[in-house]
């Protein structure tokens, strides 16, 4: 099939040849002929699959071929997403795909001022991109009504259940015009996801690709059983390996990512972390930095991670394996993205060995042992030294942290210990807060805080029903930052 099989409005053909789009993804092949036709589409596809051209491409056909007056705080296209960087991505892609249109989009998230987004909105938009949580806080202060939605799209489904986002689901659909077409895009079929297809589909068109398989076959794939304190030095030399271009580094934590930013950074390895405890510029520059491929290693947790479009990523380091299975196969999609061939090892400790069966019962393969480097030992004690010389990698004290930061102009990269006290630990949270309200926070600032902590995520033990305030309230408490966007 080619796009122009598919018959699309003149100035979306344009923008498609114009990116090179030689022919549908399979996705795009089987979802964007019922859209057109105007049937709800339940998608089964993860990013890097082509699902959001899945939906966007016939929501701005229908855009382009209906054309209306945009009327004040309305929008005709209404796309919910987990996290702001997926929000953002999928915002730049109708942008992209609607260049030759006359098109309005408006991407809002939290964890930035609302003020902005309050006046994107003001004159009325085409497409509105959001992260639940920010849109129900513009809806109650009266900047955006939902009573005009012709087109609705839920993507990245399971993550915004993982991440406790039913109840603003609820909400929001509530407010919406019960004559609309609807598409929900997850990557698992899970049976809440289906309860929720039941509930807000009228008879879809299911439409399914297979990424797991195949982006699993396509990663080489090995695993190097090494102890965990014995990680980092083992990091460290395959970071240091010519062929590793680009890299992402998986850990669980949070924390276990900046501990590994600031050890890389011992080693001189410059790597930048992204997860929630970072504020917006500081993930926003970190992946700028990584697309434009002036940074060559990102140190990422699942939840950051997930839904992000970072094209060309050769090897993918599974720090720390991932307890839940599936969590293996989103990470090492990452990478042989597109045609291209991708590299995942895993570094396997042995308390990790569980895990590693469950992987390997879930892809159906057993991932190759790699032998440890000949000199590794050398190479350990190396770490050990570097780590004991460079306090900072180990646990930076805070006022050497703000004295950096300011010595810096809070900016990574003039010298390895001023990266490594810039992008250190934020200064707070004692150790053994994680369950505490700092990370209720944080993880809102990840997608968006959760009053609602039974329905997804443990998200470290918060009550459940836990508000911490109305809307408004909530989200105060959070960091603004300064940047906004
Ligand atoms: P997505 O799964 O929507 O995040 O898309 C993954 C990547 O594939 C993005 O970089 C898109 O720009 C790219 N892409 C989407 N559709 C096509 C296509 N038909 N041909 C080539 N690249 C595509």
């Amino acid at each position: 099939m080619n796009f122009s099989d598919l018959a699309l409005a003149e100035p979306i053909a344009r923008a498609l040849n114009e990116k090179g789009y030689a022919a549908p993804s399979s996705i795009q092949a089987a979802a964007i002929p019922p859209a057109l036709a105007g049937h709800d589409v339940l998608g089964l596809a993860q990013t890097g699959t082509g699902k959001t051209a899945a939906f966007a491409l016939p929501m701005l056909h229908r855009l382009a071929a209906d054309p209306k007056h945009r009327i004040k705080m309305n929008t005709r296209a209404l796309v919910l997403a987990p996290t702001r960087e997926l929000a953002s991505q999928i915002a730049a892609s109708f942008q992209a795909y609607g260049k030759f249109m006359r098109l309005s989009v408006a991407v809002v998230f939290g964890g930035v001022p609302i003020g902005r987004q309050e006046r994107a909105l003001a004159p009325g938009v085409d497409v509105l991109v959001a992260t639940p949580g920010r849109l129900l806080d513009l809806v109650m202060k009266g900047a955006c009504d939902l009573g005009r939605v012709e087109m609705l799209v839920l993507d990245e489904c399971d993550q915004m259940l993982d991440l406790g986002f039913i109840h603003d689901l609820k909400r929001i659909t509530g407010l919406l015009p019960k004559q609309r077409q609807s598409m929900l895009f997850s990557a698992t079929l899970a049976p809440a996801i289906e309860q929720l297809a039941e509930r807000y589909l009228k008879s879809p068109v299911k439409v399914a690709v297979q990424p797991a398989a195949t982006t699993v076959e396509k990663v080489v794939q090995s695993v190097v059983h090494v102890s965990q304190p014995e990680k980092l030095a083992l990091l460290a030399h395959l970071l240091d390996q010519p062929e590793v271009a680009s890299s992402i580094v998986f850990t669980r934590t949070k924390h276990g990512a900046d501990r590994v930013v600031r050890q890389l950074a011992a080693h001189g390895l410059v790597a930048e972390a992204i997860h929630g405890n970072r504020s917006q510029p500081q993930r926003t520059r970190a992946l700028d930095g990584f697309r434009a491929g002036t940074l060559k290693i990102l140190v990422a947790t699942d939840i950051a991670a997930r839904g992000l479009d970072i094209p060309a990523v050769s090897h993918v380091f599974n720090f720390e394996l991932p307890n839940v299975p599936e969590q293996y196969v989103h990470r090492i999609g990452r990478t042989a993205r597109a045609g291209r061939a991708g590299v995942a090892i895993a570094l396997c400790a042995p308390d990790e060995r569980p895990f590693l069966k469950d992987i390997e019962k879930t892809i159906r393969m057993a991932l190759t042992p790699a032998p440890l480097p000949a000199n590794f030992r050398d190479l350990v004690g190396k770490t050990a030294k570097l780590i004991k010389s460079n306090p900072v990698a180990a646990e930076p004290p805070r006022e050497e942290r703000d004295f950096a930061r300011s010595r810096n102009g809070g900016r990574p990269g003039r010298d390895p210990r001023a990266v490594v006290h810039a992008e250190g630990r934020p200064a707070r949270a004692p150790a053994g807060r994680e369950g505490g309200r700092e990370e209720r926070r944080d993880f809102g600032r990840e997608g968006q805080p959760r009053r609602d902590a039974g329905q997804g995520r443990p998200a470290g033990g918060r009550p459940p029903g836990r508000p911490g305030g109305g809307f408004a309230g909530r989200r105060e408490g959070q960091r603004r930052s300064p940047a906004g966007r």
